[in-house]
């Protein structure tokens, strides 16, 4: 495996210095992989803001035209892609292979995109037009539970409009990200994409810098404040895609043998390493007990391995902080309620954890009010449904959520009081490149995907002219 380079100016280069990549199946160095300084990052800054007039000036068609080239080259490489995603991330083969070719489809939609000229007034008293015009440098900052489908949330939206990008993957799940520049390289001119990885120390560098214009967020609440902070002093446009707690609200009447699957994927899906995961199951006190012994039933035929291994359904934690986080939260779990299914690390090496169902629990604890970012799920009961959305709505997160029921007129009018980003009815964590996707409360700030998306990497420009 590689070796792997970082992007600066067109050119793959080393790192001043190498970090060991850890595979979290076996705790075992992956490979090494370069480690940028501060240094190499202002010569990216400084190929990026070189590189930016050219670029802003190209013809939209020819830079849609690099984004489907860059799509079709990640298609291609989609096999080794998945591997490396596998064995960095964790994940399951065929979720990887999932990611890759979501990564692509997402550079695809981009490319289809335009960004029209808006006439507002055109009479003889006057003209007015709104026109939207690339920033500059953007910094693309991305976590390790999704490296390459996060990251095709903003570089080719930021590529379209006309921007320069500084990307920057996860210090622990770098390698499917560097892959990707060595696979671009020559499709994008010189300056116009650099790809740097770091072992967590540059991401405050990219905040503060001043001739970035733009940082691009996914990440932990915590860490996103930092980023607001950082960037206060010029001014720096935002997009922050937070922490959430996702509620799954499941109605009276509903199917326990045919939602507890849908809410299992919800919950579990990425080992739970999913910012929109069903993190709080409320369920009507009706079902109750079946909705929680259909939970159990799909935790214990869960396969737990490495993610290359076929047959696997849930691969590890995906870093050791992780891995005993969880864990601490499953011991507090044990005391706040009842621990129906898994509750331990699930082998000796890895990051592995048994799946984890825990009913007879309640708000107030850290597994409901916390995010856990594992593969365990709290299952809460309730009487009344709107209570259960008050209960809800009282995070401090606000990303997503959903409601399920036959009754979809209900469904609709709940799913409307729900305090978050997006609702989903009768389906959890369900996302597409056209559809925009943005956090309420602590869980962000602005848009990513769809056209409002795109939008965020760009400035309003009004010209507005008298006739008369
Ligand atoms: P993290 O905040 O620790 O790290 C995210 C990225 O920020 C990494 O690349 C990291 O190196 C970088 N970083 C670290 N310190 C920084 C600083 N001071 N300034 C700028 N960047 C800095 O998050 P994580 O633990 O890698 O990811 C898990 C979190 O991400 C969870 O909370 C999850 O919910 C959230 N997440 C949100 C979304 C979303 O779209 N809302 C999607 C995926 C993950």
């Amino acid at each position: 495996m590689g070796p792997f380079k970082l992007l600066i100016d067109g050119q793959l280069v080393d790192g001043d210095a190498t970090m060991s990549v850890i595979n979290p199946a076996n705790e075992e160095v992956l490979a090494e992989c370069p480690r940028a300084s501060k240094a190499q990052l202002d010569k990216a800054v400084a190929a990026a803001k070189a590189a930016f007039p050219a670029w802003a000036a190209r013809p939209i068609a020819e830079r849609k035209a690099a984004l489907n080239a860059m799509a079709d080259a990640i298609q291609a490489d989609l096999p080794n892609l998945a591997r490396i995603l596998t064995q960095e991330q964790g994940k399951p083969i065929n979720d990887a292979m999932g990611e890759v070719f979501g990564c692509a489809a997402f550079f695809r939609y981009f490319a289809a995109l335009d960004l029209p000229v808006k006439v507002i007034q055109d009479n003889e008293a006057g003209k007015v037009e709104a026109r939207r015009r690339p920033l500059g440098v953007v910094g693309a900052i991305v976590p390790w539970n999704f490296p390459l489908i996060l990251m095709a949330f903003k570089v080719p939206a930021a590529l379209l409009a006309g921007n320069t990008v500084i990307l920057k993957p996860a210090a622990t799940t770098p390698l499917s990200t560097l892959r990707i520049a060595e696979l671009v390289k020559d499709l994008l001119p010189a300056g116009v994409l650099n790809v740097i990885s770091d072992a967590n120390d540059l991401g405050g560098a990219i905040t503060a810098h001043p001739d970035i214009r733009k940082v691009s967020f996914t990440g932990s609440t915590e860490t996103g404040k930092k980023v607001m902070a950082g960037a206060a002093e010029a001014l720096k446009r935002v997009t922050l895609e937070l922490g959430g707690n996702d509620a799954a609200i499941v109605l009276e009447g509903s199917d326990p043998k045919e939602t507890a699957p849908k809410i299992f994927q919800g919950a579990f899906q990425n080992s739970g390493q999913v910012c929109i995961a069903i993190k709080r199951a409320y369920v009507h006190e009706s079902i109750y007990d079946a909705m929680c012994d259909e939970l159990v039933k799909l935790a214990n035929a869960a396969v737990v391995g490495d993610g290359l291994q076929q047959g696997v359904t849930l691969g590890p934690l995906q870093n050791k902080t992780q891995f005993e986080k969880v864990l601490g939260i499953i011991e507090s779990a044990k005391a706040d309620g009842k621990v129906i299914a898994g509750g331990a690390r699930a082998t000796e090496k890895g990051y592995f954890i048994q799946p984890t169902i825990v009913r007879d629990i309640t708000d107030g604890t850290r597994l409901v009010d916390e995010e856990q970012f594992g593969p365990v799920l709290p299952v809460i009961k309730f009487k009344d449904a709107v209570d259960a959305v008050a209960r809800a709505n009282s995070s401090d997160y606000g990303l997503g959520g959903s409601i399920w029921s036959k009754d979809l007129d209900k469904a609709w009018d709940l799913a409307s009081t729900m305090d978050t980003g997006t609702v989903w009815i009768n389906k959890h964590a369900d996302l597409a490149p056209n559809i925009p996707f943005g956090g309420a409360k602590l869980s962000g700030v602005g848009t990513e995907l769809g056209e409002e998306g795109l939008s965020e990497f760009t400035q309003l420009h009004v010209i507005n002219m008298a006739r008369a």
